[in-house]
C-alpha cells in the first residue's frame, strides 16, 4: 500500500475556480505520489481517519510554485559587464570585445556537461528552496546541435538529481551563431531541419520557442519552426512583443501555442487570438525591470479578455539574473498591477497551462501530484508583499517531504 499522509489544521489556497479557491480550516490527504483528498476537515471521509497527521498549526498550503519561463541552464555569468556599464562602458564596445550573448555562448559551449550541470544545479536549489517544484527551462546558448543537446541533457540530469518536474523547451532561434553570420537563412533552416528533428528523435524535447523581434528571427521564420514542430507533435512557445508589435502572439496561437511571453507590446488583436486559441499569456516584470523598460503589457485587456495570465522569472544572464520567482512575483504586482491572487495564480495553475501540465500540478485537487507548500503566513498577499526573506516552512514534492 502507498504510504499516506494527513495534513491538518491548514488555510489552504487550492487555486480551484477562479480566484484563490481558500478553504479555511482544510485538511489534504497524501497518498503516495498524489493527493487523495481536500476538503474542509470536518468532512473528512471516514476511510482516512487514522492515517498518520501533521498539524499545519493554521499555516496556509498553496500548490508548489512553477517557474514557467526561466533560461537556467547557461555557463559563466555576465557579472564583469554589468560592472563595465555601470561604470559608463558604451554597450557597443562591450558587444565589440566579445560581450552580450556572444560571450555566454562561448561560455557554455565550453563547459563539459558536468560545469554546466553544476552551475545551473546552484540556481536551480535557490529557485527549490522559494518552493519551486516544477520548472522550465529553455536551451539556446549553444546554436550549435552538439551544446543545444548539452543544455537539454543538463536540464534531463537536474530533474532526475533534484526533486523537481522539469520541462525542456528548445529555443534554437534565440540568435545567429557567429558560425552563420550573414547568413540567418541558413541558419534557420539548420535549426528546422536538422537540429530540432535530432532533439526531438533523443526525446530532450517537450516544447519549442523562438525569440520573433527585430533583433531576433522574423514571424515568417518563427513560423517555419512551428511547421516542423506541428509535423513532430511537438507544443510552441514564443517570446513575443518584448520590444516591439511583431504580431508574433497570434501566430503562437494560430499554432494552438502553448504561451506567447514578454507582451510589452501585444495589440487587441493578439490579445483575441490568444483568447480563443487558449494561450497563455507569461508575463516576466524581471526583464522588465533589469532593462528598465517603460511600457508595461496590456494587463487590463489580458484581464478583461480573460486570457489567463502567467508570472515567471525569465532567469538568464542577460536579461534577469533574478534567480527568485517570490521576486517576480512582488515585481508584477508593483511593476505591472497584478493583484497578489493574480500573481499566485501566475505561478500555480496559469503556469501549469503554460507548460501543458494543467492536469498533472498547479492546483491542490484529488488526482494532482501532491506538490505543496507550507508557509507560515497571515495571508496568501504576503507571498508578494515581501521582498527577499520568504520561503515555506515544508515543501512536499511527489507526496515525499523534501
Ligand atoms: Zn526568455
Amino acid at each position: 500500500m502507498s504510504k499516506r499522509l494527513l495534513l491538518t489544521n491548514a488555510r489552504i489556497a487550492t487555486l480551484q475556480g477562479d480566484a484563490l479557491g481558500a478553504i479555511e480550516r482544510g485538511a489534504v490527504v497524501i497518498e503516495g505520489e498524489r493527493i487523495a483528498w481536500v476538503g474542509e476537515q470536518k468532512a473528512l471521509p471516514a476511510e482516512w481517519h487514522g492515517v498518520k497527521a501533521l498539524n499545519c498549526a493554521n499555516g496556509w498550503l498553496t500548490p508548489g510554485l512553477i517557474d514557467c519561463h526561466t533560461h537556467l541552464v547557461f555557463a559563466g555569468n555576465r557579472a564583469d559587464e554589468f560592472r563595465r556599464r555601470a561604470e559608463g562602458e558604451r554597450y557597443e564596445a562591450i558587444a565589440r570585445s566579445g560581450g552580450g550573448i556572444v560571450s555566454t555562448v562561448s561560455a557554455t559551449r565550453n563547459a563539459t556537461e558536468d560545469e554546466l550541470s553544476a552551475q545551473s544545479s546552484k540556481r536551480l536549489k535557490a529557485l527549490m528552496q522559494e518552493g519551486v517544484t516544477s520548472i522550465e527551462v529553455k536551451s539556446g546558448y549553444g546554436l550549435d546541435l552538439a551544446t543545444e543537446r548539452k543544455m537539454l541533457a543538463v536540464t534531463r540530469r537536474l530533474g532526475k538529481e533534484c526533486k523537481v518536474h522539469v520541462a525542456t523547451t528548445f529555443l534554437g532561434l534565440h540568435a545567429v551563431p557567429k558560425e552563420f553570420a550573414g547568413r540567418r537563412a541558413d541558419y534557420v533552416q539548420h535549426v528546422v531541419e536538422v537540429m530540432l528533428p535530432a532533439l526531438h528523435a533523443e526525446g530532450l524535447v517537450d516544447a519549442v520557442d523562438a525569440f520573433c523581434e527585430h533583433i531576433g528571427f522574423t514571424r515568417e521564420e518563427t513560423e517555419t519552426l512551428f511547421g516542423r514542430a506541428r509535423d513532430l507533435g511537438l507544443p510552441v512557445k514564443l517570446h513575443a512583443e518584448q520590444l516591439s508589435n511583431q504580431h508574433g502572439s497570434a501566430l503562437a496561437a494560430r499554432y494552438g501555442g502553448l504561451s506567447a511571453d514578454h507582451l510589452e507590446h501585444l495589440d487587441g488583436e493578439g490579445i483575441a487570438a490568444m483568447r480563443a486559441a487558449g494561450t497563455v499569456a507569461v508575463l516576466l516584470p524581471a526583464a522588465f525591470y533589469v532593462l528598465r523598460e517603460t511600457r508595461i503589457p496590456p494587463v487590463e485587456a489580458l484581464r478583461c479578455a480573460g486570457v489567463p495570465m502567467a508570472v515567471a522569472s525569465d532567469l538568464n544572464p542577460g536579461t534577469a539574473p533574478v534567480v527568485s520567482l517570490l521576486a517576480s512575483m512582488h515585481m508584477a504586482c508593483t511593476l505591472f498591477r497584478l493583484t497578489p491572487t493574480e500573481a499566485l495564480r501566475g505561478v500555480t495553475v496559469n503556469a501549469a497551462r503554460a507548460l501543458g501540465r494543467a492536469d498533472h500540478v498547479g492546483r491542490i485537487a484529488a488526482g494532482l501530484m501532491a506538490d505543496l507548500c507550507l508557509w507560515d503566513i497571515e495571508s496568501p498577499a504576503e507571498l508578494c508583499y515581501w521582498l527577499g526573506g520568504m520561503k515555506p516552512s515544508r515543501v512536499w514534492f511527489a507526496g515525499e517531504e523534501r
